[in-house]
């Protein structure tokens, strides 16, 4: 039995910003540590200068923040097995490199990039795909073709180049992934002889990941199943680096799909359905383009993680919430399924209202205070609170607060033309000038004594409750929404029902 501790790693490489496939990849990664008491490390992959994206790697890191993520090692938190970012270990990849190529694992390649281009399309021409490998490499510019001379006199010349590594011919790769069971490579078939270390002195993804992984003592890589192809060859590698003994166990993650149709969930979907697919709002930093976040958009960590844990995984049962403990309690990595999981942006919205509905009365008088706040509309706690116990069933999200409230703290400023129309008769301001008459002398402004009163009146006057109902709630709100019309009246307070009422009287005519 193997009683290493638990050691899985996060590593996005900051090219953008964080999609929310990497964001359950990570949510995976940590609830796999956290149940087992391991730990989670975050690795920043930025060897490609090329990709580089400014503010990438901030926004990973405030996403996982925001997620409740937090890494027990990582930059900017430390740790024994650090620098955690790739460019800041530049220094100790070119030693594996060339310890490779001591050991007849990889070689050296003098070609050029426009070399390789050509050749690249050439073999289009004739409706073929050029490959670097084992079929061609003995016709190319490197260390296993050239004379021996030839060689050494290009490395003195300091000429440039990089390394590749040397695939064993048609051999079967075989390595068992926690999700999908064996998975098997031929080599041959498969296979090419990837860069390892550029010419800039630079790992490549697959040197640096795979040393990464074993310095960082990494027991566990769980990731997107778009890296499944690169497994056989980072097997290879730990074969050829002389680490077979603690190589650690592999786990690609399904992939998400699109609402409808086929393939990958992508941000043109997000666009065209209206969903974000980024946790957090994204500012390109070239084009200047936004894209929306899930936070910006109103949804809760505790929903958006609820979801995410739900794409490729379940529990087995009906339960469907779950919060970041719970599903540390309950997450196997077994019960991961290998197809994609479709995305559905609906249940998203269904999940937030679940956790809204949850808040208690004080989380949520404070996230309409926080509105408030933004837009400088002064108000009390004791309205907010009234406002927010007569609103909550009918919100998902935080800003359905304003949207189903606003008409408690401003004034309409318009009154919905379909409900004037219908309910606003001819003789409407002069009942409602009466109804005002009435409201000046009620004692004791609340909803009950002031629906006393209204109703005493109405009966008196024989009018039906319809035809002062619904302009009295017009003018009051300016259409027909909202909770109990006495209620309004109550939260309004007596001189804003007053003044409202004037007002539309005045403005509707
Ligand atoms: N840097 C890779 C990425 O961006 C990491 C893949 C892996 O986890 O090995 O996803």
């Amino acid at each position: 039995m193997d009683h290493k501790k638990i050691r899985v790693r996060f590593a996005p490489s900051p090219t953008g910003p964080l999609h929310m496939g990497g964001v359950r990849t990570a949510l995976f990664n940590y609830l796999f540590a956290k149940q087992q008491g391991g730990d989670f490390i975050l690795r920043i992959e930025d060897t490609d200068q090329n990709r580089y994206v400014e503010g990438a790697e901030a926004y990973i890191i405030e996403s996982l923040k925001w997620c409740g993520l937090l890494p027990d090692e990582g930059p900017g938190i430390g740790g024994a097995f650090g620098p955690y970012r790739q460019s800041e270990r530049k220094g100790l990849y070119k030693q594996y490199a060339m310890q490779l190529v001591e050991n007849g694992w990889a070689y050296y390649a003098f070609d050029t990039p426009e070399e390789i281009e050509k050749l690249r399309k050439e073999a289009e021409a004739i409706k073929e795909t050029f490959s670097y490998g084992i079929a061609t490499r003995d016709k190319l510019n490197n260390s296993l073709a050239l004379p021996k001379e030839e060689i050494g006199k290009r490395l003195e010349a300091g000429e440039d180049f990089v390394i590749r590594f040397k695939m064993p011919e048609d051999t079967d790769v075989s390595e068992e992934d926690l999700i999908r069971g064996s998975v098997t490579f031929n080599t041959t078939k498969s296979l090419d002889d990837k860069v390892l270390f550029k010419s800039d002195g630079m790992p490549t993804y697959h040197l640096a990941n795979v040393v990464d992984d074993h310095l960082m003592g990494i027991t566990h890589v769980i990731r997107g199943e778009e890296w499944l192809p690169s497994m056989p060859l980072h097997v290879l590698l730990y074969k050829a680096l002389g680490w077979e003994g603690t190589k650690p166990r592999f786990a690609h993650l399904p992939l998400i799909l699109k609402p409808v149709g086929k393939g990958k969930l992508s941000k043109r979907d997000g666009d065209k359905l209206g969903f974000p697919v980024f946790p957090l709002e994204w500012k390109d930093p070239k084009t200047g383009e936004t894209s929306k976040g899930y936070k910006e958009e109103g949804y809760f960590p505790e929903a958006f993680i609820n979801l995410l844990a739900l794409l490729g995984w379940n529990p087995g049962t009906e339960q469907e919430f779950f919060s970041l403990g719970e599903l540390t309690k309950t997450f196997e990595l077994n019960r991961v399924v290998k197809s994609g999981s479709r995305f559905d942006p609906e249940k998203a919205k269904w999940f937030n209202k679940h956790y809204f509905q949850q808040k208690t009365a004080s989380e949520l008088s404070a996230l309409l205070k926080e509105i408030l706040d933004e837009k400088a509309i002064p108000s009390n706690d004791k309205t907010i609170s009234l406002v927010v116990e007569n609103i909550k069933e009918r919100c998902e999200f935080a800003h359905d607060l304003w949207e189903q409230g606003h008409y408690f703290f401003q004034q309409p400023s318009t009154y919905d033309e379909k409900t004037v129309k219908k309910r606003w008769k001819e003789d409407t301001p002069e009942k409602l000038t009466l109804i005002n008459e009435l409201f000046s002398e009620v004692e004791g402004w609340e909803a009950g004594a002031i629906k006393e009163a209204f109703s005493a009146f109405m009966d008196e006057k024989g009018w039906g409750f319809g035809a002062i109902m619904n302009p009295l709630r017009l003018s009051l709100v300016g259409g027909n929404m909202g909770p109990d019309l006495f209620l309004i009246c109550e939260i309004l307070g007596k001189e804003e029902t007053i003044k409202r009422v004037q007002l539309g009287i005045e403005k509707i005519g």
